[in-house]
């Protein structure tokens, strides 16, 4: 149970990250840094530092002929439930049934369909006070156990760099990394769910901000006068197609989704953020927006409504494909372990989609995990044993 160990030790330091401008949004993530520089400098890794983001780096030589791989995971946990004092319990040789969690609260198979499927296995859930913090120190562990594997199989690998990052689940996960500097030619995170699961497509992904200037009169004289922003934010949004929006859509079905609007008379706002994998159709999601503000302008006066948008990720399979040996040596590594390998569009990003544009291309790879930021999160300690070997194998195949 040598990677589960780590993994409960790992899970008992408090990371949770921030909203903030820059990494570190919280001191506490340095803490389990600095528990892994010290473990990584222990195992006798080279060049072993802590950048200025809270970011461990390390590397193991290679002692075969390959191209540099680095293997990612994050430190910190998510802000949206609690990360403190997290009390792992291990449900051995699950029934597959409902479970009670310390708390008293239910976890059901209802609610949750994929607990039969993890019938025979060792489950650690939490208490039902806090998540569990697989996401991402399963991946963590699993990083770790791989390179001690490393070590002593004495199999033939390349260079291996070892990347621990804070800040992934506040959007700043790659502050501070520089592709250049990192020398890697391909890199993997170790950040998803279940086990066999290969991501390399995700959204591209952009914001929008719309502003509507009103015109305010009293109402009682505001015949043909007055421009009311509010009403017109209302109409911006009756604008665009219904279907098209998180709430009805799934899989490959991108979105325009409207996540705050506020207003009076004189002055409104809405903020959108806009979604697809397929780069044509997110320009067409752009459209949309510019000439439902256009139209807007000839109806009411040039310079009623003013749109912003920005791009703020893109979706990695472009950078995959070339190298999609990516993918199918880590279909191998799963297979070889028994595990059959899967692969599902992601409807959001990774850091391994802005990794990928910045020049080293990193799918994104199971850690074993469920139910990632909240109280709900569970893993199997069969997972968490299984991945280590898929990642040295996966590792290994480089210096073939
Ligand atoms: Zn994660």
């Amino acid at each position: 149970m040598s990677c589960t160990n780590r993994f409960l030790r790992y899970v008992a330091v408090h990371t949770t990250s921030a909203e903030g401008e820059h990494s570190p949004t919280t001191a506490i993530q340095l803490e389990l840094s600095r528990m892994l520089e010290s473990e990584l400098n222990a195992m006798g890794l080279q060049n072993v530092h802590i950048d200025a983001c809270g970011n461990v780096i390390a590397t193991l030589p290679g002692n075969a002929e390959a191209p540099a791989v680095a293997l990612i995971a994050h430190i910190d946990t998510s802000p949206d439930a609690p990360g403190e004092n997290i009390k792992p319990q291990i449900i051995e040789n699950y029934d597959g049934g409902d479970i009670t969690l310390a708390s008293g609260l239910p976890m059901t198979v209802a609610q949750f369909e994929y607990l039969p499927s993890l019938k025979g296995m060792d489950l650690i859930v939490t208490d039902g006070t806090t998540l569990l913090g697989a996401d991402d120190k399963a991946g963590v562990a699993e990083i770790m156990e791989a390179v001690a594997l490393l070590q002593s199989a004495g199999r033939p690998h390349g260079e291996l760099r070892v990347i621990f990052t804070t800040d992934e689940e506040v959007g700043l996960g790659v502050d501070g990394l520089d592709v250049a500097q990192l020398g890697c030619k391909y890199g993997y995170t170790v950040d998803g769910g279940p086990i066999g699961e290969i991501e390399y497509e995700n959204f591209n992904a952009a914001s929008a901000q719309v502003k509507i200037h009103g015109l305010g009169i009293h109402p009682g004289s505001a015949k043909d006068k007055m421009k009311n922003a509010g009403a017109i934010a209302a109409e911006f949004q009756s604008l665009l197609p219904v279907a098209q929006t998180p709430e009805h859509t799934e899989g490959y079905e991108g979105f325009i989704h409207l996540h705050s609007i506020e207003g009076t008379v004189t002055e409104a706002s809405l903020g959108y953020i806009i979604r697809d994998h397929d780069e044509a159709k997110f320009a067409e999601k752009k459209t949309i927006l510019t000439v439902a503000a256009a139209f807007l302008n000839t109806k009411y006066g040039e310079g009623t409504v003013e749109i912003t948008i920005g791009d703020n990720y893109r979706n990695m399979r472009q950078r995959i494909e070339p190298e999609f040996h990516l993918i199918t040596r880590a279909q191998k590594a799963f297979e070889a372990n028994g595990v059959t390998p899967v692969s599902v569009p992601i409807r959001g990003g990774t850091d391994g989609a802005r990794l990928s544009w910045m020049g080293m291309p990193c799918p994104n790879l199971s850690t074993g995990g469920y139910g990632f930021h909240g109280v709900y999160e569970c893993i199997p300690v069969q997972a968490l044993e299984q991945m280590p070997k898929i990642l040295a194998d996966l590792v290994c195949s480089f210096a073939e």
